[in-house]
């Protein structure tokens, strides 16, 4: 063989290596796996082609990141039942190379978390509804469908579930993930209020997990993604809940310095009212410019004066801010969310809350401007958001108080904040550059602030884990969990052989 054919051959066996990673196996060898899950569920099985390819269709449509939509798996199954999925999951133990993943919402924009191309997508879509418990303490809430159909059916019982602050959000994986909600500073994080989980198991068992049956599981069930079993229904704590006052208020980016002092002010609020709740957006678009998109919450029908500090007297450009039912407001924020018919992505980062620096939000907006200018100036259809979300001391207390949950928040937690960076574009040759836009901005935080030896004391004293809901694939999210070791342990206890390292999602390492 002559010499220069060496390159092209080991380029032709990289390319063979790549596509077998990613496929996981043979197209022929999923095909025979869906052929097997096709035998014990028939009716719930959909393919590319033939009469099912309707439902097939229908089903990758249901991404909320266009670009995933474009990735193909071999077949769809759509369980309704939990007897469903444990037969799928039986199934898939046969075909040890078969890759699968687990879907509900769809709403997780990282490529191969609920998304696969040439394996099976089990997706939960099909597994909806809410039942109220007769005393109305608890709801029964199946992980498919969105926000929207468990907060409306309890709003008409005067209660509510802890979750989406979009109606449009999926229920399963923001569930198994952590959830930031409205309510958070009230009762914790949404995992922090499931009390019963139906869970099949990597052995197809259908296990019914409750704090009491399985303490160390139900912390670890309440934030580790899907490493621990599929869920296929949640026993919620429910809250009262009547008229609310939100939507949000649209500032020009000449309220900087309000904006984001107000921000400052409202994180480290020692006599902050737990009923209100807020998220400041700066937008970020073409021609270099920006705007302020704030979500206001308060959990009453008018906020008391002061409810959100300075932040709340700033005269907006437009203000979307009114009293409504909780259905109401969580459908008004998800106008526009919903069908963006773009490429999206999220990365995240949780930050100390520093007295001494009220400009460090100033700095990380000024350089996610800088970065965000090589994507807007060359592709018009686009957008960046940086989101500051404040993470106070008062969620900790009530995870504390509930349990605990798998990013170990408790009541020795100082306050803190949480950055979002979520991307819109169109062209998926943007893809790498987007990708690195975010990390470049999370690396330089984290070198100026969290690694930084001259910071205040406060930084290392304060426990920094990462949001899994908001997070990008490749950052180490459950490395950042401070009783990583202990949930590693829990996580091989319920999978001795690795069948959810299978599927895609973030992962305690071995
Ligand atoms: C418009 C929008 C608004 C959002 N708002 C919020 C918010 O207010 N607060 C917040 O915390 N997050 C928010 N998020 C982030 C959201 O919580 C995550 O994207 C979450 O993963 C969405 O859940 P899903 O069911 O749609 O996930 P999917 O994309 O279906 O799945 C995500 C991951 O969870 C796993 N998974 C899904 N269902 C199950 C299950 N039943 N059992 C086991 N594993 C499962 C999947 O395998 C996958 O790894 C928002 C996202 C979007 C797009």
């Amino acid at each position: 063989m002559p010499l220069k054919s060496l390159p092209r051959l080991a380029t032709l066996i990289a390319l063979l290596l790549d596509f077998q990673q990613a496929s996981g196996a043979p197209p022929a060898r999923t095909e025979q796996a869906c052929q097997a899950i096709a035998n014990v569920v028939p009716d719930q099985i959909a393919f590319a082609s033939g009469l099912s390819k309707k439902a097939y269709d229908a089903e990758l449509k249901t991404y909320w990141n266009v670009a995933l939509r474009d990735i193909k798996p071999t077949c769809i199954v759509l369980p309704i039942t939990a007897e469903h999925v444990s037969a799928t999951v039986k199934a898939l133990h046969q075909f040890p190379d078969v890759k699968f993943v687990i879907k509900s919402g769809g709403h997780d924009p990282n490529p191969g978390h609920s998304s696969i191309s040439d394996g099976v997508l089990l997706s939960l879509n099909n597994m909806r509804g809410t039942t109220l418990a007769a005393d109305k303490k608890v709801a029964f809430v199946k992980p498919g469908g969105p926000w929207t159909d468990v907060i409306t059916p309890l709003a008409k019982e005067g209660v509510t579930a802890v979750g989406g602050r979009l109606g449009i959000v999926g229920i399963g994986g923001y569930l198994t993930q952590g959830g930031l909600s409205f309510l958070s500073a009230q009762y914790g994080l949404a995992a922090d209020n499931v009390v019963g989980w139906e869970l099949v198991t990597a052995n197809g068992s259908v296990v019914h997990v409750t704090p009491e049956s399985h303490p160390d599981l139900a912390v670890a069930l309440r934030g580790s993604g899907e490493q621990l079993g599929i869920v296929t229904q949640f026993t919620l704590n429910t809250h009262p809940i009547d008229q609310v006052w939100g939507g949000y208020r649209i500032f020009t980016s000449g309220y900087r310095d309000q904006i984001l002092q107000g921000f400052h002010e409202f994180v480290g609020n020692p006599s902050a009212d737990p009923k209100a709740a807020i998220i400041v957006d700066s937008a970020h678009i073409l021609f270099n410019s920006s705007f302020y998109m704030v979500y206001f919450f308060y959990d009453g029908a008018t906020p008391p004066k002061g409810a959100f500090g300075k932040l709340g007297d700033i005269k907006p450009t437009l203000d979307l801010c009114k009293t409504r039912t909780y259905p109401e407001l969580l459908a008004f924020n998800s106008l526009g969310a919903d069908a963006t018919g773009l490429r999206t992505s999220f990365r995240s980062l949780t930050l100390p809350y520093m007295t001494d620096r009220p400009d460090v939000y100033k700095e990380i907006e000024s350089a996610f401007s800088n970065l965000t200018n090589s994507l807007t100036s060359k592709s018009y259809i686009s957008m960046g958001t940086l989101a500051f979300q404040a993470f106070p001391n008062l969620i900790g207390k009530q995870s504390e108080k509930r349990g605990g949950n798998a990013m170990g928040l408790s009541s020795q937690d100082k306050n803190r904040f949480i950055i979002e960076l979520n991307f819109v574009w169109n062209k998926a040759e943007d893809d790498k550059l987007v990708w690195q836009i975010g990390k470049s901005l999370t690396d330089m935080v984290e070198k100026r602030i969290i690694t930084n030896k001259t910071s205040s004391s406060i930084v290392s004293e304060t426990y920094v884990p990462l949001f899994m809901n908001d997070a990008a694939y490749d950052q180490e999210v459950t490395s950042s969990y401070k009783n990583v070791q202990r949930l590693s342990q829990i996580q091989r206890q319920m999978d001795p052989y690795g069948f959810w390292k299978r599927a895609g999602g973030f992962k305690y390492q071995a």
